[in-house]
């Protein structure tokens, strides 16, 4: 690797870096990022990092999944069952 695309790469790496968000700030955006999507408004053009932090990390796509799923149900008018829940978890 020459000295010039080194540079690029650790550029690159930096500025990804940078627009990303950590686990927990994910935490904290993602029931505000399914509420916008339960009411209908366009939850990716108001929180594009939760987006692409879901996509790139299992953990928190598990945890916007689930929030996702239970006000799913909630909008639907019924609590969810215990068996929903468990499964919605998994
Ligand atoms: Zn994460």
């Amino acid at each position: 690797m020459n000295r010039e695309r080194f540079d690029a790469w650790l550029r690159n790496i930096y500025e990804t870096q940078d627009e990303e968000i950590s686990c927990t700030e994910c935490f904290d955006l993602v029931s505000r990022f399914v509420e916008l999507e339960t009411s209908g408004r366009d939850a990716v053009a108001e929180l594009p990092k939760v987006k692409q932090h879901i996509e790139q990390c299992r953990a928190c796509r598990d945890e916007y999944e689930t929030l996702r799923d239970l006000a799913r149900f909630e909008n639907e008018g019924g609590a969810p069952s215990l068996d929903d829940l468990r499964s919605s978890i998994r």
